[in-house]
């Protein structure tokens, strides 16, 4: 089948195809529905605002007072806000101001997600053009952090100062300029007066750079159209993820990305990129057409080839990606559709070259970045552990005032894990204990002072916002932990280092399908197992037992540790442990 053909072929679209192809590039009737009184949009509209950086959900733990009471629309809706951070990175300001935010039009809590963005939940609808408005006026945007478009682009965070660092963190900027959707109604929906025609920025405010003022430099590759030269009006079939890491500092999760960019190194130099194609986790148990994935290398790019290559792919996707099913809609359906020489034929008719076959360079640590540590230049970085990324204050815990503190006193720039942690840079020696004692003061744990277990746990936020849940996860994993913590004591083990990822649903976006440990929301308080994966990502994990109450979790993996303990070979982690040992023996050892 030749690139042109793709475009010929007969298919019954998904409704939401039909909503991009009307929505004049994404704005459809949300002018008029954010002008209405109701409180909720409606689902042109909701699948629209994806795409601009909203969803739409509802408070599930009080469904029944909402009817009760006969609320308007029957719920107590509002809007999710995520907030775009390429490579996590970010001032102490614009943290600063999303406080201010999340407090004035949101439920008072701001969320570290695990793809180094930004999430408050909590806004009304009524509310949603002032919080966009004030993101874009301090610099940041909310554009593609959700939808059918190049998402967040992750790297790995640490801030090392040296040339490899800088250069990857380049990368992720240049990643998601080049993919930016090219559209106005961004700007004219949350920046511009709809009665003036004036760009009504929030005081204070950078440069709010519109579609209008961005020259848009052709790879010379087949085009979209004239408004979105990469994309076209109906944008791509499914999400799009990339990531940027490094052999040894794999806190990007690459070969969970649609595209991994693994920068190849000589000379304390990055020469070039693997591109590691195909990886996602979205999965529907009761769909056997759906399965997760890790991605595989595709490619060598010679540095400066490779967005030209990241092109070429994403189009591939775009003319050949399923739009009729978006339960196998993502690139990794495509690539296993089309198999693999197909696809790299194809990508190579678009980009127009050869393509490099990949260097060899196997995933061999992850940086999660944690701690103190000297970050090249005589000062220092403090990993800190926000655990499952939220930040807030409740009741002794005031983490969200300690870093209004720090802000005020330090202004560190930071920097969001792929972990969910919060990186402090550029400290002086000298303000080391002061920064110390400005997160104990406010009864903040110290990274040092978290387990490894904890500290290396995450967990996507499911109830009470997530529309999809099915369980319990970010609320449940912080009691389910203190249970493995103790476990694990029993055992001499709490020196281990492994993964633990939970999920309120099969769509994964904790990325629980290559840890350790993960726990997948399968029924009401019942999770799915997932055992055999581990810290560096770049194999997948099994199930291990399905329908695990909440309760039993931590007993069920405590009999796998024992196993672990007595049967380990030396140095051996705990997810290569099972790898090896496999699904069947550790069933026969540790009981049905
Ligand atoms: Fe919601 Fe499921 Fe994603 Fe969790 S994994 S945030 S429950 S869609």
């Amino acid at each position: 089948m030749s690139a042109d053909a793709a475009q010929d072929a007969p298919k019954k679209l998904t409704p939401v195809e039909g909503f991009k192809d009307a929505s004049n590039y994404l704005s459809g009737p949300i002018p008029e529905e954010l002008a209405n009184d109701a409180p909720n949009f409606t689902g042109e509209a909701m699948q629209l605002l994806k795409h601009h950086g909203s969803y739409e959900q509802d408070d599930r733990d009080r469904r029944k007072e909402a009817k009760a009471e006969k609320v308007p629309g029957g719920k107590y809706y509002s809007m999710m806000v995520r907030t775009v951070v390429p490579g996590g990175r970010m001032s102490s300001d614009q943290l600063m101001a999303q406080f201010d935010l999340c407090e004035e039009v949101g439920n008072g809590t701001l969320r570290l997600t695990t793809r180094q963005a930004i999430q408050v939940h909590g806004i009304l609808k009524s509310n949603l053009r002032h919080y966009i408005n004030r993101v874009v006026a301090i610099g940041q945007t909310t554009l593609a952090a959700c939808g059918d478009v190049c998402r967040n682009v992750m790297c790995s965070p640490v801030p090392k100062k040296n040339a490899v660092y800088d250069e990857m963190q380049a990368l992720a900027d240049r990643i998601k300029e080049h993919f930016k959707p090219r559209t106005g109604s961004y700007y004219e929906l949350w920046v511009t007066d709809s009665e003036t025609g004036e760009k009504t920025l929030a005081a204070g405010g950078a440069n709010a750079n519109g579609s209008g003022g961005y020259e848009f430099k052709s790879s010379g590759i087949k085009d979209g159209d004239g408004v979105e030269p990469i994309y076209g009006k109906t944008y791509l079939p499914r999400k799009f993820k990339m990531g940027v890491g490094l052999p040894e500092d794999n806190n990007a999760d690459l070969y969970s990305q649609d595209i991994g960019f693994l920068a190849i190194v000589e000379n304390e130099l990055v020469v070039g990129y693997n591109l590691i194609v195909g990886g996602g986790f979205g999965r529907t148990p009761s769909a056997a057409k759906t399965f997760a994935a890790v991605g595989a290398p595709l490619c060598y790019c010679p540095l400066g080839e490779e967005i030209s290559a990241a092109e070429a792919i994403m189009k591939v996707q775009r003319d050949f990606g399923d739009r009729t099913d978006r339960k196998v809609a993502r690139l990794k359906y495509t690539l296993n559709r089309l198999g693999v020489e197909k696809f790299k034929e194809l990508v190579e008719e678009y980009a127009g070259r050869a393509l490099d076959p990949p260097k060899d360079a196997p995933i061999t640590a992850h940086d999660d970045g944690m701690g103190w540590h000297e970050q090249g230049d005589g000062r220092w970085y403090y990993g800190l552990n926000v655990e499952n990324g939220r930040i807030k204050d409740d009741g002794d815990f005031r983490l969200k005032t300690a870093l209004r503190q720090i802000a005020a006193e330090l202004n560190p720039p930071l920097r969001i894990t792929g972990h969910q942690g919060l990186i402090l840079c550029d400290i002086d020696a000298g303000d080391k204990s002061k920064l110390e004692s400005l997160l104990t003061s406010h009864g903040v744990t110290l990274t040092e002072n978290v387990s490894n277990a904890r500290r290396w746990s995450m967990a996507c936020p499911a109830m009470p916002t997530c529309g999809l849940a099915i369980t319990e996860s970010e609320r449940a994993l912080p009691g389910i932990m203190t249970q493995i913590e103790e476990e694990l004591a029993k055992l001499g083990l709490q020196d281990e280092v492994f993964t633990t990822r939970m999920t309120g649903c099969p769509n994964g976006c904790a990325r629980p399908y290559n840890s350790d440990i993960g726990l997948v929301g399968r029924a009401k308080e019942k999770y799915t197992m997932f055992l055999g994966g581990g810290t560096l990502g770049y194999r997948l994990n099994w199930i291990y037992k399905d329908m695990v109450p909440a309760d039993q979790v931590a007993p069920e993996l405590a009999k796998v540790f024992a196993e672990f303990k007595a049967k380990r070979t030396e140095g051996e982690t705990f997810g290569d442990f099972c790898d090896r040992v496999g699904k069947e023996e550790l069933l026969a050892s540790c009981g049905e």
